[in-house]
């Protein structure tokens, strides 16, 4: 039957459904909102913290050399906590899973894993960020286990110039052929993260451009950040968004395009001519926190709610202390209704003597 409501706009007649979804209250397992409003959407699994790479950025070869010591195994979540996991999150809301590091690549049978995540219902897209120096071998297999899409970090076509930002020489040839097999696959689009650094790659931002272009490839700058403690970072070495934006459009005009999902990080930016689009990071001076739906959970387990974070909620301990999936979901939503975080926003003199977490312990 019907019910006739006086509302705002004018009078209503109103199914029963749609009247109890108005009168009554929410259902307690309603995707949790944190303290600015802001929902869990996305969920970003660090599957290593190891890496055969050493980025100036993240992991500069001084700091971790061969004797630093990396997580051993058993302290790292299996593939089987990380799905029980998985599943819970999706049930509070999650629809879109990423799997990083470390370099996701170097962990053993991964396939394996994005088999299991691929089976969780509710889960609209699985994702990888890699440093492509295993794409060739591992492609067909992520493909066929369900991986849809994969983002490769490119920082230059130089040798040279590549060659220092990844600290172990790796070089450009063959990252690009773990592009083109990646989109051979089809685990298209795919995307290229640059990580921009002044002085050191903002000449190679253009022939990416190019590259880009020319191969169907959504190149997405992002500046320098200074997550963790040892990458020795400094606001002079931020190559703002802007001036990015200017370097490409003087030889491309660039139109600004709306964001493709609410809670987008990149802004976008359309080739007038139709060569494709770029997005542009700008995580330092354009801060987008009040957009922030990800959670990210470390390869041993914790729950983290900001990249800038100094620890996180040890979801390993719970697990492998016996509870139930009703006690980690009431941990996990109870962690992101309380969360507030807005480093970015934030970022000053103060927030920089805080203690962050390394990013390739939880995924970038
Ligand atoms: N190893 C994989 C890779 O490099 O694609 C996945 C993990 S890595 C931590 C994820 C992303 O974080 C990469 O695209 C990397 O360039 C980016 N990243 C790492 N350190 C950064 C920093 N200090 N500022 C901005 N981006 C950074
Ligand atoms: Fe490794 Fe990725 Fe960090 Fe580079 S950015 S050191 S590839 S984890
Ligand atoms: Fe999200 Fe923290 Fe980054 Fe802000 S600083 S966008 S809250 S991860």
């Amino acid at each position: 039957m019907a019910r006739i409501v006086q509302a705002r706009g004018g009078v209503h007649a109103l199914d029963e459904a749609h009247w109890r979804a108005m009168t009554e209250e929410p259902a307690t397992n309603a995707p949790p909102q944190d303290r600015l409003g802001r929902r869990l959407h996305d969920l970003r699994i660090s599957v290593t913290d190891r890496c055969n790479f050493r980025c100036t950025y993240c992991m500069p070869r001084e700091v971790y050399g061969r004797d630093y010591a990396f997580l051993p195994r058993a302290e790292i979540l299996t593939f089987e906590e990380i799905a029980r996991l998985a599943r819970i999150f999706v049930g509070l809301g999650v629809r879109k899973l990423r799997l990083t590091g470390g370099e996701p690549l170097v962990r053993r049978d991964l396939p394996d894993l994005v088999a299991e995540l691929a089976r969780i219902d509710g889960v609209e897209d699985i994702a990888l960020t890699t440093n492509a120096a295993l794409l060739r071998a591992q492609a067909p297999a992520l493909r066929q286990a369900g991986l849809r899409r994969v983002t490769v970090s490119l920082d230059s076509l130089d040798d040279a110039v590549f060659g220092v930002m990844n600290g172990v020489n790796f070089p450009v040839s063959r990252v690009l052929d773990g592009i083109a097999v990646a989109q051979e696959q089809g685990l298209r689009p795919v995307k290229v993260n640059m990580v921009v650094k002044r002085g050191v790659n903002e000449s190679s931002v253009l022939p990416m451009a190019v590259y880009a272009r020319e191969h169907g490839l959504t190149l997405r700058l992002i500046e320098f950040m200074d997550v963790g403690q040892t990458n020795g970072w400094r606001l002079e070495d931020v190559v703002p968004a802007a001036d990015l934006v200017q370097t490409i459009a003087r030889e491309f005009p660039l139109e600004p395009i709306p964001p493709a999902y609410p809670g987008e990080v990149a802004s976008r930016w359309r080739y007038v001519d139709g060569g494709g689009e770029v997005g542009i990071i700008a995580s330092v001076s354009q801060p987008f926190c009040g957009a922030c739906t990800r959670a990210r959970l470390s390869a041993k387990g914790e729950l983290f709610t900001c990249l800038f974070a100094a620890s996180g909620v040890d979801l390993r301990a719970l697990l492998r202390g016996g509870a139930t999936d009703e006690e980690l979901e009431a941990a996990i939503a109870g962690r992101w209704r309380e969360r507030g975080d807005r480093y970015s926003e934030l970022r000053s003199a103060e927030t920089r003597g805080l203690r962050r977490v390394e990013m390739f312990a939880i995924g970038g």
